[in-house]
């Protein structure tokens, strides 16, 4: 679903080569749960960024659900990214402006969905995350929690083949993290694959692979001893 050989990224500023990310291979199955730990400045952005197809890799290859990223243009690139992925940030990222319905919309405006299908759509996520009822309100009027959820939704509603989760609960108190947690993991049931970068470790043992970054190098991590360690 996601096959990744030899991929590597560098930033260069002026005279200056960070080498951010060395060369690794990694794939991963539909309906997959990865968990993505390590220190600060150790990759991780960059890694989910490459994974979203938000930013370059200088050398290696990624298919995407068999779609070689290597050589799309930026116009292609969008159009993968909206149809294969969706994304969850820290911040949830909703606009405020706008209400339920229409935040969990927009990404939907950018397909070729006629209305009647993106209403469903849009009612169906909702419905997932326990926020039908709520369509007409405002992000404000909602707590952390909630917020988040609605993100999810936005996530959900085109059918990714996988969710890419930036630090998902790092602006939630412990119990609605746990919240967001099982969410999650009752969408991967279903069959989304989900990537999650966190620095949870506890929360990170709760998926079945565990991605560590370390200075660039990424290895795994068997998932079933640190749950038990
Ligand atoms: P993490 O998400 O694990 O904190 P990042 O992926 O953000 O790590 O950063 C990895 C490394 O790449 C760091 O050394 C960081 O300073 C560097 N880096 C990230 N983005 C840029 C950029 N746009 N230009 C130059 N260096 C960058
Ligand atoms: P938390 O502090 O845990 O984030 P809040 O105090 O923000 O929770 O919200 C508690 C409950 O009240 C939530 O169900 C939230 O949706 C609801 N709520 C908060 N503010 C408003 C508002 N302005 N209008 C309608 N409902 C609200």
């Amino acid at each position: 679903m996601l096959k990744m050989s030899k991929l590597a990224k560098a930033y260069y500023t002026d005279t200056v080569k960070t080498q951010a990310l060395q060369p690794f291979d990694l794939e991963v199955q539909q309906g997959e749960f990865v968990a993505v730990i390590g220190p600060s400045g150790s990759g991780k952005t960059t890694f989910l960024n490459i994974a979203g197809l938000l930013e370059e890799y200088c050398e290696g290859q990624y298919l995407l659900d068999g779609n070689d990223v290597t050589g799309l243009s930026d116009k292609q690139k969008s159009r993968l990214r909206n149809e294969k992925i969706g994304f969850i940030f820290q911040g949830f990222n909703l606009i405020p402006e706008l209400n339920l319905f229409d935040n969990v919309e927009m990404p939907l405006r950018y397909r070729s969905f006629s209305a009647a299908e993106r209403k469903q759509r849009v009612m169906d996520a909702l419905q997932q995350v326990g926020l039908a009822s709520r369509k007409d309100h405002y992000p404000q009027q909602l707590s952390g929690g909630q917020q988040q959820r609605v993100a999810i939704a936005r996530a959900l509603a085109g059918s990714p083949a996988f969710l890419l989760a930036d630090e998902p609960t790092g602006n939630l108190d412990s119990k609605m993290a746990d919240g967001i947690m099982s969410l999650l993991k009752d969408i991967n049931a279903k069959g989304t694959s989900i990537l999650m970068v966190t620095h949870d470790t506890e929360q990170a043992s709760q998926a079945q692979r565990i991605i560590e970054i370390k200075d660039g190098v990424l290895s795994e991590r068997c998932a079933q001893a640190q749950a038990i360690a």
